[in-house]
């Protein structure tokens, strides 16, 4: 028999959707990704963005406080925090990216929420129920779908810094910074939105010091996030700059990189033993590919303001797969609640509820 919905994805507009689904008696199904090493390589691994980073000061409702009892009762003892399960110190935060992610999910598994560890790779959308199949080739037949998969960071595409990935290039700070071969030596990071300054801030707790390559003379990152990295003595600002080739050997790894100047072309060389790419995002939608209208940059498009309509009826987007202006947890979590909410009445009015 169809499901009557069908949830692809697990962050934060996934889990919210799972909870508001489930509370609605819609009895969800999430899709939540493969735990493989082509998602880890790009970034699309369970739990999304927020699991590859550190500490979410702007999501409501944490401040920083005694997360300990509550992380500890929250979630079953297998996917409680290693601080919590090894009894060590509480780091100084309220809660962090993978923290938030396991209370989301836990509270959408609480509410009845069943889950595929898989991810969705090809979908039917010309015929209702609609069809779903996963890697594993099984299938699935839902009556509404919510699209959630988010979206994963880029790279610049260079043979040289394809070369060393996984051997000094990394485009996740948090998930790979603290490898010992990253540890007290000079690290490079590009770009200069939020994400370039929290992972130069995060990679500076390690790193003897970090330069900041940036292809203008200003950064896009929010003024305190900003601040906090210009003050931070370990970060070296290297303006007006491009990353032209990765240097290193199959031995070491990553020895250096050649930077060229945006103003006058001119080139220097710089030692670092790490590449770490903070220069934006592209969203997973390639599994959709001629199914639904997505736009030049492959965002899901929204077909009414206000509304998580997507151009297949039924069919319903949520989160950074169809946001690529606000991008942030709580509005993910807030579109994945409009999803659930647009098809539990989808499906009303269509008598399949
Ligand atoms: P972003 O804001 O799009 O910034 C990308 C940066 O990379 C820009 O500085 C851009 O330069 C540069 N860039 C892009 N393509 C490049 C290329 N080919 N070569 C060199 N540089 C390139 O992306 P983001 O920093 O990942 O942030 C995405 C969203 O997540 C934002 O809404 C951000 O606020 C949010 N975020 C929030 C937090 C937080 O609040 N803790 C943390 C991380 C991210 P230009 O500036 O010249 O365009």
């Amino acid at each position: 028999m169809a499901e009557k919905v069908v949830i692809i994805g697990s962050g934060p507009a996934g889990w919210t959707a799972a909870i508001y689904a489930a509370r609605a008696n819609l009895q969800p199904l999430v899709y939540e990704g493969a735990i493989i090493e082509e998602n880890r390589l790009q970034g699309t691994l369970p739990l999304g963005q927020l699991a590859l980073t550190t500490e979410v000061e702007n999501y409501p409702g944490f401040p920083a406080g005694k997360a300990r009892e509550y992380l500890g009762t929250a979630l079953p003892e297998d996917r409680q925090p290693y601080w919590v399960q090894a009894g060590k110190e509480q780091p100084s935060h309220g809660v962090n990216g993978p923290e938030l992610m396991e209370l989301m999910r836990q509270q959408a598994v609480n509410f009845g929420t069943r889950i595929v560890t898989d991810d969705i790779v090809k979908v039917d959308f010309s015929r209702r129920p609609f069809v779903l199949r996963a890697r594993e080739g099984q299938t699935v037949e839902a009556m509404s779908v919510i699209i959630a998969t988010g979206a994963r960071a880029n790279y610049l595409g260079l043979p040289s810094e394809d070369k060393y990935k996984n051997n000094g290039v990394s485009a996740c700070a948090v998930c790979d910074g603290a490898l010992p071969r990253f540890r007290n030596k000079p690290l490079v990071v590009i770009g200069g939105g939020d994400s370039a300054v929290e992972e130069g801030t995060y990679l500076s707790k390690f790193a003897s010091t970090v330069y900041l390559v940036h292809r203008r003379d200003q950064l896009r990152a929010s003024k305190i996030m900003q601040a906090r990295a210009l003050e931070n003595s370990k970060i070296t600002p290297k303006w007006n700059r491009v990353l032209e080739e990765v240097l290193g050997n199959d031995k070491d790894g990553v020895t250096g990189v050649r930077l060229a100047s945006t103003v006058d072309k001119q080139t220097e060389t710089l030692a670092v033993s790490g590449v770490f790419l903070a220069i934006g995002h592209t969203p997973n939608t390639k599994f959709l590919e001629g199914q639904l209208k997505l736009d030049d940059k492959g965002y899901i498009v929204w077909t009414k303001p206000q509304r998580t309509w997507t151009t297949v009826e039924g069919v319903f987007a949520a989160g950074d797969v169809a946001d690529s202006y606000y991008r942030q947890a709580v509005t993910a979590a807030g579109t994945g609640c409009m999803a659930a909410i647009d098809a539990e009445r989808w499906l009303a009015e269509h008598g399949e509820l």
